[in-house]
């Protein structure tokens, strides 16, 4: 049974948790840097340790000191929320060799998908589309060029240890190809220590859509829609919606079903997350996240299902607590993501809060570890919070949306909460109709009539 749950995390994700275990009556303890003293992650948990200095390798990625915080508090079991150590294969192990229970998927699967060349030929063996390119990796530019000329350019070299959108990078022509490989293996050895790629035919107008699935160990595996995550910078999310304004009930069904075959298939174990492209009425499958996603909100909004308390009943041996054909799908949600940034040019700015008010009332729901006084640390990335609301239908969404963001004050510094607004005024949001690349256009072209 799990009694005490160790937060291996930082910020909102660590709050998100903490308030799940609250309300299953399991207590916690979260494990915190020296920069991250006045959390309200720390303020709020039953118990907190120190376990180092601000930069993240010497405290939220040092794994020994995360398990001794463990040993030291009794806990029995280690989320590890979003980033960080979430999706090492080795961390999983180390917890579960020291007969604590990682909330999570088992460390084979971690690393079978944290590898996006294996991820994508479980994926083809499994019967999920995926997208057209080279057959496992491409280690000369020979093979590139092979790869590049039976997909056809554009085409797209990427990380096999991707994430966070790094180590990506476009070949329009077969003369772009060297440059941008070269580019692409280096970014890839900077980032994440491997400098292995692969080949993709670059789409040229696609959606970003997801399914939420989640397995127990007893051989019940659900989906739980979809999320349309679109509206992208630099090909990272900035707001995030579900279910997506372009599909319809019957395509929804046939992915999902095709998802939750998929996992059942692959025995994976607690929640996880199928990334797909969209394009022309076609799903290409892209990577699979073994973890909880920074948006999984909207998906608790339209289902009424408790994401993190699920993976902890998963964690302790219990069924999931649904059945398949009991996953509502009831009106329509939204999250912006906001990050300490400037608006327009997207530099960071921690610094102190000044003025915090949280916006409420019906269908409003704010993921924030921030309040006034609280001083933002430079050390980490730059997400403050999200903005989440939810409507009966898709129109009542974007109004409420609206509103909401109005009612919003964070003051002292710069965040993205300017840009969500003029977002949520655009024809082409309010209409759903944008692809992955709307954004981006869309910054470009505003921001040559400043
Ligand atoms: P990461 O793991 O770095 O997040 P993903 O494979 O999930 O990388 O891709 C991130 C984003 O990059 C996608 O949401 C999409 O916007 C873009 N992208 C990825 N693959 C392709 C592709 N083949 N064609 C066009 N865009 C792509």
């Amino acid at each position: 049974m799990i009694e005490k749950v160790l937060i291996a995390n930082r910020g909102e994700i660590a709050l998100r948790i903490h308030r799940a275990c609250k309300e299953m009556g399991i207590a916690t303890v979260v494990v915190h840097s020296e920069a991250d003293e006045q959390s309200m992650a720390v303020r709020l948990a039953d118990e907190s340790v120190c376990i180092g200095p601000a930069a993240s390798a010497k405290s939220y990625l040092k794994k020994s000191a995360i398990l001794t915080a463990a040993e030291i508090t009794g806990a029995d079991a280690i989320h590890p929320g979003y980033g960080f150590l979430s999706e090492n294969a080795q961390f999983a192990e180390m917890v579960a060799a020291h007969g604590i229970a990682f909330i999570g998927p088992t460390a084979e699967h971690i690393r079978t998908m944290g590898d996006k060349i294996a991820a994508k030929q479980a994926m083809i063996d499994a019967g999920v589309p995926v997208v057209p390119g080279s057959e496992g990796g491409v280690r000369t530019l020979g093979e590139a060029r092979k790869a590049a000329k039976k997909c056809g350019y554009p085409v797209l070299i990427k990380a096999a240890a991707g994430g966070g959108g790094r180590g990506m990078r476009v070949a329009k022509t077969d003369k772009d190809l060297d440059t941008a490989m070269k580019a692409a293996k280096q970014e890839a050895k900077a980032a994440f220590g491997d400098d292995a790629v692969y080949i993709e035919k670059y789409l040229e107008k696609p959606r970003h859509i997801e399914i939420q699935v989640i397995a127990d160990s007893h051989g019940n595996v659900a989906h739980l829609w979809e999320r349309d995550c679109s509206l992208q910078r630099r090909h990272q999310k900035v707001f995030e919606e579900a279910p997506s304004p372009a599909l319809n009930q019957a395509q929804r069904e046939d992915i999902g079903m095709i998802v939750a075959r998929a996992v059942s298939r692959l025995g994976y174990l607690g929640a996880g997350t199928m990334e797909f492209l969209y394009e022309d009425g076609n799903f290409y499958f892209i990577e699979m996240n073994t973890r909880l996603q920074v948006e999984h909100p909207i998906t608790e909004m339209i289902t009424g299902i408790d994401l993190v308390r699920e993976q902890i009943r998963i964690a302790n041996g219990a069924k999931l607590s649904f059945a398949q054909d009991e996953v509502l799908l009831v009106g329509h949600a939204i999250e912006c993501r906001l990050n300490a940034e400037h608006p327009e040019t997207f530099v960071p700015s921690p610094g102190l809060i000044t003025d915090f008010h949280a916006p409420g009332g019906p269908g409003v729901r704010l993921d924030s570890a921030a309040y006034a006084g609280y001083n933002i640390p430079p050390h980490y990335d730059s997400l403050i919070g999200k903005l989440i609301v939810h409507g009966r239908t898709r129109r009542e969404c974007v109004m409420r949306l609206r509103r909401a963001l109005a009612e919003m004050i964070i003051g002292g510094v710069e965040t993205t909460l300017p840009l969500h607004r003029r977002l949520a005024e655009e024809k082409d949001v309010i209409d759903g109709d944008y692809n992955i690349h709307w954004l981006e256009q869309f910054l470009e072209r505003t921001s040559d009539k400043t």
